[in-house]
């Protein structure tokens, strides 16, 4: 079962053309270092994507690059945000874009999130906005203003529901809206920007038949999902803060210029607070996930490994809010710990003849969890079962024989390390350091038996400057910090 925001139940999951399923979500904008915000999403739908593979399905999942530099507040006003800060740190907009996704890669990597199948730029997809564009003012759907295009959302609100994915009435909105100074150019003040004429000032620009300018940014998302994912695909996800007006006004292009509803499943992660409080730009309380992983901001008490920041979101169902908290964070680094660590103590068990164990049931619990829209706090809770399990049979307290003792591992491999992507970077950093002082020790061993007296010293000085010791025994050189 799935969720749908369209339809506010759990439905069935069927994809339109099995075994293929096509998912779009919405990705970074790229001006600013990736925060706690940024990591929920990525983390929710790499759970989807990884599960959706294991059972079978094949699965393409597009995520795109907002790097054409849209504007502060969304209402088709105020200051490109790229630009912005392209003209504070004296940078090429596209410096900002290159450097900024960069560091979400490598954040996004930190958190063991599967690069997506296609990751497209908006910038390099101008041509096919331009002709979206083209296709909706064919439709009758837009308007052309001072060289500038804006979707006409009270004509297309008269054929079909403008609101329908976010439960909006368009009078409401209308009432409820103050026209602000400055948009005059619009019919109607929810009529949104499908093309925005560059102002002299606006660094990033493309020609297009209307003017220089740049795409909206509701139109990246319809054009590349269209583009390869097709008219009509499986899920469209983001944070449910795209749901308004972002989502409504995707779905509102793609009808007009596909003839048709584009997604079948709507699906929204929740927000992260901070202590309570919306994360948002009037609060500056974004914490970055430098700062996660450095302990670099006084509102943490510590670091937190990216292991743990992907423990702890995981730890809610993703259409829950999810509070942070210095507590939160700390319970969630010793879950993770206790639950890597019964998977070290279950290498070690002996199974025995008789079993009184109940891992076939928790093995069916686990995948329950999963099947009803990504549970995965449930998942984790049977998990723990698994936890508690391993621990009473080293405690010689339960007995478990080899069938089930090798259900189990395989239940670690599968729920733990494939689906929830969890890994031990302990154990990870302990292999790789212990596999870099193989490689050296062999060098140093190979130098002296050369007589190469010079490169044996050398590595050996280095060594102790990082207080590491090599005693030489019979069996060969030993080394300790
Ligand atoms: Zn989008």
């Amino acid at each position: 079962m799935i969720y749908n925001t369209l339809s506010r139940t759990k439905e069935t999951f069927e994809p339109i053309n099995p075994p293929f399923v096509g998912m779009y979500v919405c990705g970074p904008t790229v001006y600013g270092d990736p925060h706690l915000g940024h990591a929920r999403p990525a983390i929710t739908f790499d759970l989807v994507f990884r599960y959706l593979k294991h059972l079978g399905f094949r699965v393409r999942y597009v995520r795109n690059i907002t790097d054409v530099g849209h504007l502060e507040n969304d209402q088709d006003e105020g200051e490109d945000k790229i630009a912005k800060k392209a003209r504070l740190e004296q940078l090429e907009p596209m410096e900002i874009a290159q450097y900024y996704s960069d560091r979400y890669f490598q954040f996004m990597e930190a958190l063991n999130v599967e690069r997506p199948s296609i990751e497209p730029r908006a910038s390099g997809h101008i041509i096919e906005q331009i002709q979206m564009i083209r296709d909706i003012l064919d439709a009758g759907f837009a308007y052309e203003m001072n060289g500038s295009v804006y979707f006409d959302v009270v004509k297309y609100n008269e054929n079909f529901h403008y609101g329908k994915l976010s439960g909006r009435v368009l009078d409401d909105l209308i009432t409820n809206t103050r026209t602000l100074e400055g948009q005059d150019e619009k019919r109607n003040f929810v009529d949104f920007a499908l093309w925005k004429k560059a102002q002299p000032e606006h660094i990033m620009r493309w020609p297009s038949p209307w003017s220089d300018g740049f795409p909206g940014w509701h139109l990246e998302c319809s054009t590349m999902s269209k583009k390869y994912l097709g008219d009509h695909f499986d899920i469209h996800g983001g944070g449910l803060d795209l749901l308004f007006p972002h989502h409504e006004s995707e779905i509102a292009q793609s009808r007009i210029a596909n003839g048709s509803d584009a997604v079948k499943y709507w699906v929204h992660n929740n927000m992260i607070t901070i202590n309570g409080q919306k994360m948002g730009k009037s609060l500056n309380n974004f914490i970055t996930l430098d700062e996660f992983f450095t302990g670099k901001n006084p509102a943490l008490a510590q670091a937190y490994s990216p292991m743990t920041i992907r423990f702890f979101i995981l730890q809610a169902q993703y259409r829950s809010t999810l509070d942070f908290s210095n507590e939160a964070l700390q319970a969630a680094e010793k879950g993770l710990k206790k639950l890597l660590s019964s998977y070290e103590t279950l290498g070690k068990l002996v199974p025995s003849v008789t079993n009184h164990s109940v891992v076939q049931s928790l093995e069916k619990s686990c995948y329950d969890a999963m099947n009803d829209d990504f549970n995965s706090p449930i998942l984790i809770a049977n998990l723990f079962e698994g936890v508690r399990i391993i621990n009473s049979v080293n405690d010689g307290k339960e007995m478990i024989n080899a069938a089930d003792l090798e259900l189990l591992k395989a239940l670690y491999k599968t729920f733990v390390f494939e689906i929830l992507g969890l890994k031990d970077e302990k154990q990870e950093q302990d292999s790789l350091v212990g596999g870099l002082m193989t490689t050296i020790l062999s060098i140093r061993q190979r130098a002296k038996e050369n007589k190469d007296f010079a490169t044996s010293d050398e590595i050996r000085n280095a060594l102790q400057e990082l207080k590491i010791t090599v005693k030489d025994t019979k069996d060969g050189p030993v080394w300790s910090t």
